[in-house]
């Protein structure tokens, strides 16, 4: 094929276009009527009490970890294996982090070695746990929740991977991703290879009002104008805490709202791509593909491989336009955590599972065609 596949891509129709340029052409660029309908839209599809709009998925872990209080002397766990923003938000706050290793089936962290990570560490070591829906498979949270209140822990769910996935519980609950119904908080990002698509766009939903009221305080500089008194004047406001400029735009939301329209759609078809991906590679003994338990429904950010001759097969694709890519390289293994004290060997499921993964191309707008030649150039490049 002659037109490059990539491994995710965002899908922009004319509804999308024409809710920009509407926005465009309204009183408001930033900070109008579209932040308030966008919030209470994306809230209501993962089933939340609250939600608050903000920059991007990074700046929505960033705000997080700043209302749960996160800092300096704090010991927060996640996984290597995620996008480096996970830890990174923990660090802005001058916490220190610490990983627990994956379990090699699901990819996810794993939850027998956090139990006896947190058994085998003095009570009180670690202030949170930021667990990551990696692919979009959920993390179960309701064993989670288990272990944050034994160990007073708060749970900020990375849930980028997971609008619309969801888990059911051991009271047969359908747990969505972002409810906030085990966790605290949950973050979202709308970045293009993601679900949803604002350009930059990120999420915080929650069911805690009073991290409600603080996350929009610290999104916009720490200032608040409620409960002014009278006589100071209309235009009195205080900044109370030290905040960030971490807004989302009108603009953005309204190509998000639009989005969201369309977000059932698209899951739907991220699934039939990812059941196409595994009924052509089971049974296949060169392939070994993420482990998916039945009572969890991933929402299919990502569909991963793992292959022996992982950078051969990369390159090879690659002479076919197909640009297919590895998520992630170990967190801890990168030059700055290494710096941090991490080095390889500390983690040998995730580094494992890193030497093997590739990344295929999945996105609502891959035709039939394309997939069959993704397939086909996979099965071609291990001569089968
Ligand atoms: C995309 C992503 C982020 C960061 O989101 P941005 O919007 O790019 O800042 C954080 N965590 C995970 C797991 C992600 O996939």
């Amino acid at each position: 094929m002659t037109k490059i596949i990539p491994y995710g891509r965002q899908t922009i129709d004319e509804s999308d276009i024409e809710a920009v340029t509407k926005a465009l052409k309204s009183d408001f660029l930033t900070q109008g009527p579209l932040v308030k309908e966008f919030e209470d839209k994306f809230a209501n599809y993962v089933g939340s009490h609250y939600a608050v709009a903000c920059a991007n998925g990074t700046a929505a872990l960033h705000l997080a970890a700043l209302s749960l209080n996160v800092s300096a002397g704090q010991k927060i766990i996640t996984t290597p294996i995620t996008f480096a923003a996970s830890a990174n938000a923990m660090l802005y706050c001058g916490a220190a982090v610490e990983f627990v290793d994956i379990d090699p089936d699901t990819y996810l962290i794993d939850l027998k070695k956090l139990e006896q990570k947190l058994r085998t560490s003095k009570p009180g070591t670690y202030a949170g746990i930021v667990p990551v829906d990696f692919t979009g498979l959920p993390v179960d949270t309701e064993q989670i929740r288990k272990l944050a209140n034994e160990f007073n822990l708060w749970i900020i769910e990375d849930a980028c991977h997971a609008p619309g996935a969801y888990f059911t519980d051991s009271i047969g609950r359908r747990i969505l991703c972002g409810s906030g119904i085990y966790s605290d908080l949950s973050c979202f990002s709308f970045h293009p290879v993601k679900h949803i698509a604002c350009g930059e766009g990120g999420m915080i939903t929650t069911n805690d009002e009073a991290l409600y009221k603080k996350l929009v305080q610290l999104r916009t500089h720490g200032i608040s104008r409620e409960n002014m008194p009278e006589e100071k004047g209309g235009w009195f406001h205080e900044m109370q805490i030290l905040g960030y400029n971490y807004r989302l735009p009108d603009l953005n939301c309204a190509l998000g709202i639009s989005q969201l329209a369309k977000a059932g759609k698209g899951l739907e078809r991220r699934k039939e791509i990812a059941a196409n991906y595994t009924k052509a590679f089971a049974g296949i003994s060169q392939i070994k593909i993420q482990k998916q338990p039945h009572e969890f429904s991933n929402a299919w950010h990502l569909f991963i491989i793992e292959v022996e001759k992982r950078k051969e097969l990369y390159d090879f694709l690659k002479t076919k336009n197909i640009y297919s890519q590895v998520h992630y390289i170990p967190v801890h293994l990168h030059p700055y955590y290494q710096s941090l004290g991490w080095k390889a060997g500390d983690f040998p499921f995730a580094e494992k599972y890193y030497s093997q993964c590739l990344t295929l191309p999945l996105y609502p707008a891959l035709s039939y065609e394309e997939q069959d030649y993704v397939i086909n150039s996979v099965l071609e490049f291990l001569n089968l």
